[in-house]
This record gives C-alpha cells, sequence and structure tokens, in this order.
C-alpha cells in the first residue's frame, strides 16, 4: 500500500531535522549546507517554474467561468474583506500579547542581542515602496511575468480573463477552452512536481537545522515564544472560529486536506512557492471551484499574510522596548495600520516580511537598524508565519466557496475519506 503524500512530507521534514541535527556534532554539517541543500533547490527552481503560467492560466479559467461583472464584484469584496479582517484581528492579538508579555523590556538585553549586519536589500526595499504600490499596474505585462513581479501579473491576468468573457464568439469561446487547456495542463504538471515535495522537504530542513545552532535562541527566546504564541492562537482558534461558524467547515478535515502545503509552507518559508500545493489542495482534497480558487489563492499568496501581519506588531513593538522607547497609544495605532499594509506589500518570498518591517519603524520613529536585533532567529519565525499565511489563505478559500454555495468535501457532516 503506498503511504499518503502528507505522510511522506511528515516523514521527509523529520528525516531531515534529524539529518540536520547529527550533521552538526559529527562535522559534516558543511556536506549537507552545500551538497544536500541542492535536492532542495531543484524543487524550489521546479515549483517557481510552474507559478507565472500557473496563475496565469488559472486565474483567466477562473475569472472566465464567472457568469456576471456583478458575481465579479461581490467576490472581489468578499475576498478583501476576508484578507484585511483576518490580518487586523491577527494584529490585535500580537499587540496584546506583546504589550502583556513585554519581551523587550529587560535592562541590558540590548547588548546581549548580538547585532547583526542588515541585508542591504532592506534599504532598497524602503526606496522602492512607492512604485512598488504603483507597480500593481504593469506597463509591460510580459517583463512583468518575465520577473515573476505576481500582483501585476494577477491584475493583468484578472482584466484579461474579465475581458474575453465581453468578446464575441467564436473568439470569447476559443480564448476560454484555450487558457481552460492551457490550466488543465498546469495543474498535471504541478500535481507532478508535489510528488516530490517529500525530498525537497527533507534536503531544505536538513540545511537550516545544520546551518542554526540552539544558541541563536538565547536572548531572543521570549520574543520568539510571544511571536510563536499569537500565531499558535490564531491559527488554531481565531481561524478555526471562523471556519466553524461563517463555513461550517470541519477544522481538522480542513487541516488534514491542507497538510502536505502547510508542511511545505514550513519548510520553503515562500507564500508563492507553496501557491501551487495549495491550490491543488483545495481543489482536489477539499472541492472548491476553480472559479474560487483561482481568484482567492494567487491573491491571498500575495496580499493575505495573517502571520507575517501579526510578527510584525510584535517585532516592531519589541525593537521599542528594547530601546527603551515607548510607543504612545496613537503611535501603536500606526503600528497596527502599517503592519496591515506591510503585510500587504511583503512579497510571498523568505524574509520578505522582515524587509517591509522598515517601513513601520520609519512610521513610528524607531531606528531602522533594530531590525537587526531580531535578524538571527528570523529564518524560524518566517517558517512559522508562512504556514499561518498560508493557512489564512486556505481558510478563506473555504469560507468564500461556503458563501459562494459551494459545498467543500471539509464540510461539518461530510463524510470523512
Ligand atoms: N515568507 C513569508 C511568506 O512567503 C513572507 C514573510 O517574510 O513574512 O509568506
Amino acid at each position: 500500500m503506498k503511504l499518503k503524500l502528507h505522510w511522506q512530507i511528515l516523514i521527509g521534514l523529520l528525516l531531515g531535522i534529524t539529518l540536520g541535527l547529527i550533521s552538526r556534532p559529527l562535522g559534516f554539517q558543511d556536506f549537507v549546507v552545500d551538497q544536500i541543500s541542492i535536492l532542495g533547490t531543484i524543487f524550489l527552481r521546479a515549483l517557481r517554474m510552474i507559478i507565472v503560467p500557473l496563475i496565469f492560466s488559472s486565474i483567466i479559467s477562473g475569472v472566465t467561468s464567472i457568469q456576471s461583472a456583478e458575481s465579479f464584484g461581490r467576490l472581489s469584496l468578499k475576498t478583501i474583506m476576508y484578507y484585511v479582517t483576518t490580518s487586523l484581528l491577527a494584529i490585535v492579538v500580537g499587540l496584546f500579547l506583546v504589550n502583556f508579555f513585554e519581551p523587550g523590556v529587560k535592562p541590558g538585553l540590548k547588548d546581549l542581542l548580538g547585532f547583526e549586519k542588515m541585508p542591504s536589500e532592506l534599504e532598497a526595499t524602503v526606496q522602492n515602496l512607492d512604485e512598488t504600490l504603483l507597480g500593481i499596474i504593469p506597463v509591460n505585462p510580459i517583463e512583468s511575468m518575465a520577473r515573476g513581479d505576481m500582483l501585476p501579473i494577477i491584475f493583468f491576468a484578472l482584466f484579461f480573463g474579465f475581458f474575453i468573457t465581453r468578446a464575441p464568439e467564436p473568439y470569447r469561446g476559443q480564448l476560454t477552452s484555450f487558457f481552460q487547456g492551457i490550466f488543465e495542463v498546469m495543474m498535471r504538471l504541478t500535481q507532478f512536481i508535489i510528488k516530490f515535495t517529500p525530498i525537497g522537504v527533507f534536503a531544505l530542513m536538513a540545511k537550516i537545522v545544520a546551518q542554526t545552532g540552539p544558541e541563536v535562541f538565547g536572548p531572543l527566546g521570549n520574543y520568539m515564544l510571544v511571536v510563536m504564541s499569537g500565531l499558535l492562537f490564531h491559527a488554531f482558534i481565531t481561524l478555526p472560529t471562523l471556519l466553524i461558524i461563517v463555513g461550517r467547515i470541519n477544522p481538522m478535515q480542513h487541516f488534514k486536506a491542507m497538510s502536505g502545503a502547510l508542511m511545505t509552507a514550513f519548510s520553503t518559508a515562500s507564500s508563492s512557492a507553496t501557491l501551487p500545493l495549495t491550490m491543488d489542495a483545495m481543489e482536489n482534497n477539499a472541492g472548491v471551484s476553480n472559479k474560487v480558487t483561482s481568484f482567492v489563492l494567487p491573491l491571498g499568496a500575495t496580499i493575505n499574510m495573517d502571520g507575517t501581519a501579526l510578527y510584525e506588531c510584535v517585532a516592531v513593538m519589541f525593537i521599542a522596548q528594547v530601546y527603551g522607547i515607548p510607543l504612545s497609544i496613537t503611535s501603536q495605532f500606526i503600528v497596527v495600520l502599517t503592519a496591515l499594509l506591510a503585510s500587504i506589500g511583503a512579497a510571498g518570498i523568505p524574509m520578505a516580511g522582515l524587509v517591509m518591517m522598515a517601513i513601520i519603524l520609519r512610521a513610528v520613529g524607531l531606528p531602522l537598524e533594530g531590525v537587526g536585533l531580531i535578524l538571527a532567529v528570523d529564518r524560524i519565525l518566517d517558517m512559522m508565519r508562512t504556514s499561518v499565511n498560508v493557512w489564512s489563505d486556505s481558510c478563506g478559500t473555504v469560507v468564500i466557496a461556503r458563501t459562494e454555495g459551494e459545498t467543500p468535501f471539509t464540510m461539518v457532516g461530510q463524510p470523512a475519506e
């Protein structure tokens, strides 16, 4: 009997952690970091290879299946409402926890924390923020595709798909089935690549564990605990409550349907790289229509980042506490709003959240190099927040599918597979 894919991925994940752990005392750390990691790189490249054609064809085939401009508008409104509400809920949880536990209030903590040099892309991102917002409208869609810039691609695909439905016959029918065809091919290619997830996850985990020693956790332990408890609260209390109340979805079954994608999100720390798996899980394991997944998921992977939003808020408050700069209620309100913006602006790639933090620090007048304080533990927090980001996207997908009258397999009362 063949082991189910999510079990295979779990085994890959655990084996990877074990290999990483034993490589340190046994001294073959470099072999893991340089050689084994190549398998992870191959897997990531394969995922990245399919993202642009997958989301482009998926959005177009989804939008062409939406009958009227009115239902298109309704779907967009619901989706945006879900994104903003859940991100704000996450931020509020983070704000409460960081004020309650005050992980950065400890005399001498600043000296204990090693200052790491900021990644150079940090500065560049702050400067480019205005362009990022305007950049949603591509001046050249082909260039955006070549560069893999998600938002402009999504923007163009949405309009392109919509106007296919406005084109006269025979073109409307021809183009609809043309893109539907590409989408079917891309989905099959995706399923083929997904088969290699256990190996990819194994290699990525082995590399991260081999690189990161337990020493990084020391003085940042409390800060990490606050971020983690916030993320856990959001993932296991807030979102499941929404699933049950708004969608009448069984959270356990939904979790099971998403488990492979979640483990991939954890090991890749990239919502975008995980997107093909999330789409596959929602369509094939949860039975959500392409109309809803193709609309909610690509957009979600790019702008709906609850985990990142929560993390931004906690990290900025932590930096303020370490510097001993108290933030007034008004400033904290600004933190909440800019954390939301930063999470929307962050790309679905590793460390994007850290880089976007500069916006918030600047808005409340904290030193930009504060980011250097928390750099050491960013990767592990990135893995966790990415999993929460992807989890939230998937919860949004089923909830919105329910409000559109669909009956996913994961509904309360549906027979388990
Ligand atoms: N890595 C995250 C993601 O892809 C973004 C972040 O850095 O917070 O979802």
